[in-house]
């Protein structure tokens, strides 16, 4: 697809230092029907960046592409740059993989891969999985950083290039995961059942934001549904931090956590704690 390939706004670098550069409007000028047939097709994407050496975006060392777009609103979102698919980049699916393609020996050699995440990776489906895809045929590990949501989106055939999934699951009861994201989990737990019927891992991923998810009762409600899913490798519990305030006020939004402060140590310990008691490893 030709899509904009002369946009002066394509001279942006694909490569960042990391996701909290703020990037908005770089796509912004993209026709209405390129957009759709780049969401049909898959040849070309959206893309916050590029950024390589993560160590907490799956096993080993990682190089991740962060996608433009997601549908839910998490109160403690710490990209809200990537909401937005035109905030993205647009970038060919032959330029990704030849920046993918770049690293594919180190990633070997460290025992890392490639991960996408987002913003929401699932947006972009096709886009996503053709990335996948060309990873796996380099021989690279492959991640999706996904919150099941649009899990459904892809197909048994194509889960096979995804070597694991990281999946978010952002709390338990419903009515709080509403008010959280303002969508509901219930596609999320589906997709976890699905992968768990397919045998394909997952490593969980939940956000401790004290006051917001702390809950020990709803956690121990995610920890007994995980432990018996039987695919849950291991569980990541990631402390909330205030890495993206400057994004929420610089794009105007409504920022509910200003004064929320990081997890202590022996809350975070204690949440792992929760799931470990349901035979899961917890970080
Ligand atoms: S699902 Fe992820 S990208 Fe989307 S709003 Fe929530 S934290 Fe942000």
């Amino acid at each position: 697809m030709e899509c904009n390939a002369m946009h002066p706004k394509q001279q942006v670098p694909l490569e960042a230092h990391s996701p909290f550069e703020l990037r908005v409007n770089l796509g912004r000028d993209v026709p209405e029907t390129d957009v759709r047939s780049a969401l049909a097709t898959g040849d070309m994407g959206f893309l916050h960046s590029f950024t390589t050496g993560s160590a907490v975006d799956g096993p080993g060392v990682r190089v991740v592409a962060w996608t433009a777009g997601c549908m839910w609103r998490c109160q403690y979102c710490h990209n809200p740059d990537t909401w937005t698919m035109s905030n993205g980049i647009p970038v060919t699916i032959a330029r990704a993989t030849e920046e993918l393609s770049k690293y594919r020996h180190g990633l070997k050699i460290m025992s890392g891969g490639f991960t996408v995440s987002g913003g929401e990776p699932l947006m972009q489906h096709r886009f996503a999985v053709k990335m996948f895809k060309a990873a796996h045929a380099m021989g690279v590990h492959t991640a999706l950083d996904t919150n099941g949501y649009y899990g459904e989106r892809v197909t048994e055939e194509e889960l096979e290039s995804i070597s694991l999934v990281l999946l978010d699951i952002k709390t338990w009861n419903p009515e709080r995961h509403r008010a959280l994201t303002g969508m509901d989990n219930a596609p999320t737990l589906a997709f976890a059942r699905r992968l768990a019927a397919r045998k394909r891992p997952i490593w969980v991923r939940y956000v401790l934001v004290p006051g917001l998810t702390d809950d020990m009762v709803d956690i121990g409600k995610i920890a007994d549904f995980a432990g018996g899913l039987g695919n849950v490798e291991r569980v990541d519990v990631l402390p909330f931090h205030q890495m993206g305030r400057f994004k929420w006020k610089q794009l105007g939004l409504d920022y509910k956590l200003e004064f929320t402060e990081a997890p202590t140590l022996e809350l975070v310990e204690q949440v792992c704690r929760v799931f470990r008691r349901s035979g899961l490893k917890a970080y």
